[in-house]
C-alpha cells in the first residue's frame, strides 16, 4: 500500500491558477474606504506591492507564471508530499480513502511561506525596503520574517496580543529571523491607541493588527503592507498546493469526491480547492468543497454577505464578503489563524453561488480529532489544521454509515509543534468550547 506521493523538481507546477479570471460570475470590486469609489491597481499599490495589486484585480489571465527566482525558492521545500492516511482510515473503520497534502513540512511549518516568498520578491523588484504585516498565531509573521530576510528587506510584525501570550515561541522565531515584533493592540499607532482607550483589556485580533500594520506602512517611506490570507493574490500563490495535489492524486489513480481545508481568510482552502474546482466548472466533475471554520468565529455559516472592512479601524479597502462585522471580537481559541471576522472575496462569491460550503466546528472536537490524527499518522497538527481533520473525520464517519468508498482530500496546513501549550490544556481537561457571541 503506497503511503506518500512525491513529485520531482522537474514536475513542479510553473504557473499559478487564477480562479478570479475563470469564475463565471465575477465578485464586486474593492471600494476605497474614503471616496467609496471602486479601487484600481494604482489605488491598491498605495498599500501593496504593485504586482500584487495587479494580481488582486486580474480577471483576464487564468494562468500566471511563477517568477523563476520564486520557483527556485519553492524548490527548497516543494513539492510537499501527498499522503494516504491509512492509519486514520483504519482507526475510523471507514471505507473512505483519506488523503492529505502535507504543507507542514517546510522549516516554517505552514503553507504561509508559499505567499510570503512571492510577496517579498515583488517588493524587492519594485525597490521597496521595508515590509510590515499582522500575524495571529505567528505562522504568517514567521514566514514573512524569513522571506524578507531572503530579499534583504526590513520586516515589522504586529502580532495579536493574546496569541503572543499563548505562543511565545513564534515571536522568538520571528526575532531570530531578524524581524521586529509588537503585540497588538499597541500604543505605537493611532489605531492601537484608539482600541486600547475604548477597551483596555482588548486581547487583540487579526483585525486590530492589520489596522496597525497598514498605519505603519502608510506612514513609513518605502514600506509596503503584506497580508498572509484573505486577498485574491494570496490565494493565487497558494494554488501551488492544489496544482501539485492534482498531479499527485493522478499518481495515486484517484480523484477527490470531497476537498476539505480549514478556513481563516481562505488562502489554504482556495489554494487546495481552486485547481480542483476548475474541473467542476469545465469538465463536469462534481467534487464537494468544504471549508472548516471555528464555531466561535463562523463567518461562512452565520456571517452576512456585504461590503465590510478587513480590519478593525477601517483602513483597508471595503470588500464584498461574508463577515461577522469588522468590530467582531473573536473568542480566545487556540487556532489563532482562524480568528478573523471575514472571508476572502473569491470564496465569498463561490459560497454565495453554492459552489462550496462551510462547516463550523467546536474547539474540543478539533483537539479530539487532532489527537486521533497524531496517534495514527504521527504528526501533531496545528490547531487550525485540526478543523480540517475534524471535518474530514465527520465525512469519513458518514461514509462508514453509508458504506460509500468516497475519496477525501484535506489540507494539513501546518504542524502544531509550537502549540503544545494548547495540547497540554486539552490533555489536562482545561480546554473549553466558546459559543459564538455576535458583535454588538
Ligand atoms: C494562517 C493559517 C491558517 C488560516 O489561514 P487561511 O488563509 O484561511 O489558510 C490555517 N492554518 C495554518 C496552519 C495557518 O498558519
Amino acid at each position: 500500500m503506497q503511503k506518500r506521493y512525491l513529485l520531482n523538481e522537474s514536475e513542479l507546477p510553473t504557473r499559478w491558477y487564477n480562479m478570479l479570471a475563470d469564475m463565471p460570475v465575477k465578485p464586486m470590486p474593492p471600494i476605497h474606504p474614503g471616496t467609496k469609489e471602486p479601487m484600481d491597481v494604482d489605488g491598491l499599490s498605495q498599500i501593496f506591492a504593485r504586482e500584487c495589486a495587479k494580481q488582486e484585480l486580474d480577471t483576464e489571465h487564468v494562468w500566471i507564471d511563477i517568477p523563476e527566482p520564486v520557483l527556485e525558492q519553492y524548490k527548497y521545500y516543494r513539492a510537499t508530499p501527498l499522503v494516504r492516511a491509512h492509519g486514520l482510515e483504519q482507526a475510523l473503520g471507514t471505507p473512505a480513502h483519506i488523503y492529505f497534502k502535507n504543507e507542514s513540512v517546510n522549516p516554517l511549518g505552514s503553507h504561509k511561506l508559499n505567499s510570503a516568498i512571492p510577496q517579498c520578491y515583488y517588493c524587492k523588484q519594485e525597490g521597496v525596503t521595508n515590509v510590515t504585516t499582522e500575524t495571529g498565531a505567528g505562522q504568517w509573521g514567521a514566514a514573512l520574517s524569513y522571506a524578507a530576510k531572503i530579499y534583504g528587506l526590513e520586516c515589522a510584525v504586529y502580532q495579536v496580543k493574546v496569541s503572543m501570550q499563548q505562543k511565545p515561541y513564534r515571536s522568538s522565531i520571528m526575532r531570530t529571523f531578524g524581524a521586529t515584533v509588537v503585540g497588538s493592540p499597541s500604543m505605537s499607532t493611532r489605531a492601537g491607541k484608539d482600541i486600547i482607550t475604548r477597551d483596555p483589556n482588548h486581547p487583540g485580533s487579526l483585525g486590530t493588527a492589520i489596522s496597525e500594520a497598514i498605519e505603519l506602512a502608510t506612514t513609513t517611506p518605502n514600506c509596503k503592507y503584506t497580508l498572509g490570507s484573505v486577498l485574491n493574490h494570496v490565494a493565487l500563490h497558494q494554488t501551488i498546493i492544489g496544482l501539485e495535489a492534482e498531479k499527485q492524486m493522478a499518481m495515486a489513480g484517484e480523484y477527490p469526491d470531497v476537498v476539505i481545508a480549514c478556513f481563516g481568510g481562505g488562502s489554504n482552502f482556495g489554494g487546495l480547492a481552486f485547481p480542483f474546482m476548475r474541473h467542476n466548472l469545465h469538465d463536469g466533475k462534481t467534487t464537494r468543497f468544504i471549508a472548516a471554520e471555528p464555531d466561535s468565529c463562523p463567518k461562512l455559516t452565520r456571517g452576512e454577505f456585504r461590503y465590510d472592512f478587513g480590519d478593525s479601524a477601517g483602513y483597508t479597502p471595503l470588500l464584498p464578503m461574508y463577515t461577522l462585522g469588522h468590530d467582531f471580537k473573536p473568542a480566545n481559541i487556540h487556532a489563532g489563524g482562524l480568528r478573523y471576522h471575514g472571508a476572502g472575496v473569491i470564496v465569498s462569491q463561490l459560497l454565495k453561488e453554492g459552489m462550496m460550503q462551510g462547516v463550523d466546528i467546536p474547539q474540543l472536537e478539533t483537539f479530539e480529532s487532532a489527537t486521533l490524527f497524531a496517534r495514527t499518522e504521527g504528526i501533531i497538527p496545528a490547531p487550525e489544521s485540526a478543523h480540517a481533520i475534524a471535518a474530514t473525520i465527520r465525512e469519513a464517519k458518514r461514509c462508514k454509515q453509508t458504506g460509500e468508498e468516497k475519496v477525501i482530500l484535506f489540507n494539513l496546513s501546518g504542524h502544531g509543534l509550537i502549540d503544545m501549550a494548547a495540547y497540554d490544556q486539552y490533555n489536562n481537561g482545561d480546554l473549553i468550547n466558546y459559543a459564538y457571541q455576535p458583535a454588538k
